[in-house]
């Protein structure tokens, strides 16, 4: 078995955070890293003890769910309340970082930004993040990074799928087992 990579590694630690998000419009994760260690990880959600999204719907001002603290700046804060310094430490995000999470990992010493996917990169962020010397690099998760039997299953399927038609199994009933079966596989993020 391959080992993960560091960057998969925190990578898919962020998108299981993710997975804790209390926000219906969009689930990010953050893991904080410094010297290859997890110092702080957050998700979009509200602040501790209020309403949640997912419970009372989002509260949505000019597009944008104002109920919910931001992945990044959660895991920022966690930082805050801990007394734990993150100058110079790395982030590891699921989506790009937003312009305000963007100044906010900037003024707080962040030096690289990995993120999974681009997610509506405004220009002025990449401009700030360039000029404060942080480095953004694309970070994707390979299939197989926390599913090592990934591509095994994929074949299995498409096998079964090959069996079926041989055994007379309807055009329509095909193609909509083959439907499901790209669904679960298809690419996440
Ligand atoms: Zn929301
Ligand atoms: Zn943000």
């Amino acid at each position: 078995m391959a080992r993960i990579s560091w960057n998969q590694y925190f990578m898919a630690q962020s998108h299981l955070l993710a997975l804790r998000s209390t926000c219906t419009r969009l689930a990010v994760g953050a893991t904080i890293v410094r010297d290859k260690r997890i110092i702080a990880g957050g998700y979009n959600g509200s602040i501790a003890g209020g309403v949640h999204c997912i419970d009372e719907g989002c509260y949505v001002i000019d597009n944008h769910c104002v109920r919910t603290i931001h992945a990044e700046v959660n895991a920022l804060l966690q930082c805050a309340k801990f007394g734990v310094p993150t100058e110079g430490a790395e982030i590891y995000v699921t989506h790009f970082p937003c312009l305000h999470c963007c100044k906010s990992l900037i003024q707080a010493g962040i030096k690289v930004v990995y993120y999974a996917q681009d997610y509506k990169n405004h220009p002025y962020a990449e401009e700030l993040f360039k000029q404060a010397n942080v480095r953004t690099e694309k970070v994707v998760m390979a299939e197989d990074a926390v599913d090592p039997d990934f591509s095994a299953k994929r074949e299995l399927f498409d096998e079964l799928l090959i069996k079926l038609e041989a055994t007379g199994t309807t055009k329509e009933e095909l193609l909509n087992y083959s439907e499901k079966i790209d669904k679960l596989f298809e690419r996440k993020v």
